[in-house]
């Protein structure tokens, strides 16, 4: 159990006597303490419960994959650690009412509630497709009244999709997921591709924050990391290589001879990269009647134009990439709600959202896929660098109030990297703790 993130001394004094005794006087906010990944961890907290209304199609494979992954299914009358409802068979507006039926699981599930619905895309029928619409805005909601640090997420699982449902729910309900709260996200048919020995992912800007957090997570689950960051990050840069038994390579990503180095490096040293992490960032905030050239300037290229370049030499360069290869772009949730004093940075990160929806399509022709996480209020230096009253709301202003770690969009990056979630393609994951500022 980790307690309140480095950084947070509300989080700190919140947790001790006296910070209880006052936070419960005044109705200030009592983040939960988030469980999240150790080795040897149980996948879940209690028993699960999987539940499916009228026309569910998805409760024998969720049952065998929890089953499979160690978790109990005899769901008893005390608290669950992970309640799955399946509505992805739900057609009217009368059926919805089914969803009445679980609030008293819902009510002693401490951990993981996961939502099963269709694509509503792909439901033709205009009631059912309004009815499987729904359901984002019943989990958003539940999202925002679970307790202690309970999730609730929606899958919504399109056909042929086995493969891929059995990774999420794995990853949604184990405590990787700690601060991915009240989101949708689509899993896609999609088979793994043959895994190499040693498989090999590049994360650049990895010397400190996310980055660095990401190679360890990647090097946990089996990769060769290749540490890129600039060359004044030098003994940082190292010291994260070390630690993670991966190598280093010092590069500016907007140098004109970044894409080629990095192509190069991918495909003389190691035959190609399987996973391809484009998390370099900065920010320049200032009202936009303030912004000057190179703050605009300079934001762009390092969060937009540096992954655009790369990505096309990677693609372009024989050798770069390893079959199968899956990218994750660092987008924000900035990007998607807008930031006061960051029309530079969110234009930056919305890009990058584009970028995705652009790429999947031709990628995924290639046997690739390219995703991106948008994390909320993470503990970084970026953020550590904020004046205190937008740090503090920005702490705050989550179904779970706090900020969320490093780790924690590490995870995340780390499963959409893993070959079985193959079918999780062109996505948009936030990483937020369902920030109440996002859209
Ligand atoms: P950070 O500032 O702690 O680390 C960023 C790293 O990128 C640094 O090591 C830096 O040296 C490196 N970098 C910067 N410019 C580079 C360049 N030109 N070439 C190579 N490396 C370069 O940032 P962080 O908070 O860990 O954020 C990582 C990513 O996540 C960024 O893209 C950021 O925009 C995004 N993000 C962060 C948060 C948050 O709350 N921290 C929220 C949303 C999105």
């Amino acid at each position: 159990m980790a307690g309140a993130p480095a950084g947070d001394p509300y989080g700190t004094f919140v947790r001790t006597g006296p910070g209880r005794f006052l936070a419960a006087r005044t109705g200030l906010p009592r983040p939960p303490r988030l469980r999240r990944y150790e080795e040897g961890q149980d996948l879940l907290t209690g028993p699960a419960l999987v539940t499916g209304l009228s026309g569910a199609r998805h409760v024998d494979t969720v049952r065998e994959t929890l089953r499979a992954a160690g978790a109990s299914l005899d769901a008893g009358t005390g608290n669950l650690g992970a309640l799955v409802v399946d509505a992805s068979g739900l057609r009217t507006v009368d059926q919805l009412g089914e969803l009445l039926a679980t609030a008293p699981e819902f009510k002693r599930t401490r951990g993981r509630v996961l939502v099963l619905s269709a694509v509503p895309a792909d439901v033709e029928d205009p009631e059912a497709r309004a009815v499987q619409q729904g359901l984002e805005g019943f989990v958003r909601s539940l999202g925002k009244e679970a307790r202690g640090g309970t999730t609730v997420n929606l899958l919504r699982v399109a056909d042929g999709a086995t493969t891929s449902l059995r990774s999420a729910v794995q990853f949604f309900c184990s405590a990787r997921s700690a601060y991915v709260d009240g989101q949708p996200l689509v899993v896609g048919p999609g088979e793994p591709r043959p895994v190499r020995d040693q498989r090999v992912a590049v994360v650049t800007g990895a010397a400190q924050g996310i980055g660095a957090a990401t190679a360890e997570v990647l090097a946990r689950t089996g990769h060769h990391v290749v540490c890129v960051d600039i060359a004044a990050s030098g003994e940082k840069l190292a010291a994260v290589a070390n630690r993670v038994g991966g190598s280093t390579l010092h590069l500016d990503v907007t140098a004109d001879s970044a894409p080629r180095t990095l192509a190069e490096h991918l495909a003389d040293r190691f035959e190609g990269a399987d996973v391809v992490v484009h998390n370099a960032g900065i920010t320049r905030d200032r009202s936009f009647v303030n912004l000057d050239e190179a703050a605009w300037g300079s934001v762009l290229a390092v969060n937009l134009g540096a992954p655009i370049r790369l990505t096309t030499a990677l693609l372009d360069h024989p050798g770069a990439l390893a079959p199968g290869a899956r990218f994750v772009c660092l987008s924000s949730m900035n990007g998607i709600a807008g930031a006061k004093g960051q029309t530079n940075y969110s234009t930056s990160k919305a890009g990058l959202i584009g970028l995705v929806q652009a790429l999947a399509g031709p990628l995924s022709e290639r046997g690739f896929a390219v995703n991106a996480v948008a994390p909320g209020f993470i503990e970084t230096p970026m953020t550590a660098a904020m004046p205190p009253v937008p740090r503090e709301l920005g702490r705050r202003t989550s179904s779970l109030q706090q900020g969320g770690l490093p780790v924690d969009v590490a995870e995340t990056i780390a499963w959409l990297a893993q070959p079985d979630a193959a079918g999780v393609d062109g996505q948009v994951l936030r990483v937020c703790g369902q920030n109440l500022l996002g859209a």
